[in-house]
């Protein structure tokens, strides 16, 4: 008999991911709403300013979310009808779906099964005269392997955009995420590291990238005189592109600048949870913690365990419902995108990339957020130990 019933482990249930707001974060808001712009005004800048500078890129634009700034990204690297763009299965559907918005052909190359990252050689293996893009996601914060990536995309002439919606505050190799790709992206909905409520951004060093993706979120128009045709006069404009309205607002911006003043720590307190998981579950017999390549240093907005299915006598499902039925917010990161019916209606078919099923079917994401306190720390470990010793048959 076990000596606590389940129910106690905890009261309520713990989500797996959850934003972290203090007073400061509050009065730089309300700051705003009593000025005199509420959208578009001086804290965008000011917060693209800030994350231009933190992840050491040239030029940063905020969008409304950051599936917008995928979309913006896509269009800036020019992708449209036939054209192909390598990415990994294991994402959200943005990351993909971006492709889709532009007329484009998504083409899923496999995980590497020690990272669950998109594979370099398996990116390398699914290069056609097509090709135009690669779309790397750092999945969980831990970076792509860039280094390879990148010389890559560059020695086959493709547009490196790094969907990094995992991974502000990571570092490869030493350096920020954000100042290797051509394009990098952020996301600053209230699961990942800042939050904005809605909100994304597109790093760059590319000047030209900047102009067009400044184009895309105001509807491709423009009032830069040494951009228009012709000038009819101070009111004139010009729509040179069909653009979208993408724009965040200052409240969201001013949101991110307090924000971004706790990333640092934020992202500190991941690592340590991190570490603590590790040990905790390094001992337990099936358990198959995340590994981290040397050059990566992960920001961890997810951790996942996996499952390593023979060693239990349940499925992965009844695992995951015992956790829940535990209070424990667990999740599953990600379905394989190209398994979607809206991606097998475009003819996509399951066995496409193996190892992103292998993951799939064995992996279970866990709570992992700065406010979570040391006591739900050590309930979810508590949890998760109960479920093992129930079913590991080891
Ligand atoms: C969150 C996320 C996005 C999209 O960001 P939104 O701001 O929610 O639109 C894209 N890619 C990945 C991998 C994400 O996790």
């Amino acid at each position: 008999m076990e000596k606590n019933p389940e129910q106690t482990i905890r009261t309520s249930m713990l989500p797996y991911g959850q934003q972290w707001l203090d007073e400061q974060d509050i009065e730089a808001v309300v700051k705003v709403l009593r000025g005199d712009f509420i959208t578009q005004g001086p804290a965008i800048e000011a917060f693209e300013t800030k994350v231009a500078s933190y992840v050491g890129a040239k030029y940063a634009l905020a969008f409304a979310n950051g599936t917008a700034a995928l979309h913006a990204a896509c269009f800036a690297a020019g992708i449209g009808e036939g054209d192909q763009v390598i990415t990994t299965p294991i994402t959200f559907l943005a990351s993909s779906n971006c492709v889709l918005y532009q007329g484009g052909t998504p083409v899923f190359a496999d995980i590497d099964m020690e990272t669950y990252n998109i594979d370099p050689a398996q990116i390398e293996l699914k290069i056609t005269n097509k090709t135009k893009a690669i779309i790397a996601v750092d999945f969980t914060g831990q970076p792509v392997e860039i280094d390879r990536i990148s010389m890559l995309a560059r020695d086959r002439g493709l547009v490196l955009i790094q969907d990094a919606a995992h991974s502000l505050g990571a570092s490869y190799a030493g350096r920020k995420i954000g100042s290797r790709a051509d394009m990098t992206m952020f996301s600053f909905h209230p699961v990942k590291h800042v939050t904005t409520g809605e909100g994304g951004m597109i790093v760059t060093d590319n000047e030209d990238y900047y102009r067009k993706l400044l184009l895309f979120r105001n509807h491709g128009m423009t009032r830069n005189p040494e951009e228009l045709l012709k000038n009819d006069g101070p009111w004139y404009y010009e729509m040179q592109e069909l653009g979208y309205n993408y724009r965040m607002t200052d409240m969201q911006a001013a949101l991110g600048i307090s924000q971004m003043d706790k990333l640092d720590s934020f992202v500190s307190r991941r690592r340590d949870i991190a570490a603590r998981y590790n040990e905790a579950f390094s001992k337990l017999e099936g358990l198959v913690i995340p590994k981290q390549l040397p050059l990566a240093e992960s920001s961890w907005h997810l951790y996942v365990l996996r499952w390593d299915l023979q060693h239990f006598e349940v499925d992965r499902k009844t695992i995951f419902n015992e956790l829940r039925s535990m209070n424990i917010g667990v999740h599953v990161h990600y379905i394989p995108v190209y398994l979607q019916p809206y991606y097998q209606n475009l003819g996509y078919r399951g066995g496409l990339c193996p190892n992103a099923e292998t993951y799939y079917q064995t992996s279970i994401t866990l709570p992992m957020f700065p406010k979570m306190t040391d006591q739900d720390v050590e309930q979810v470990i508590d949890s998760i130990e109960r479920v093992h010793g129930r079913h590991c048959n080891a």
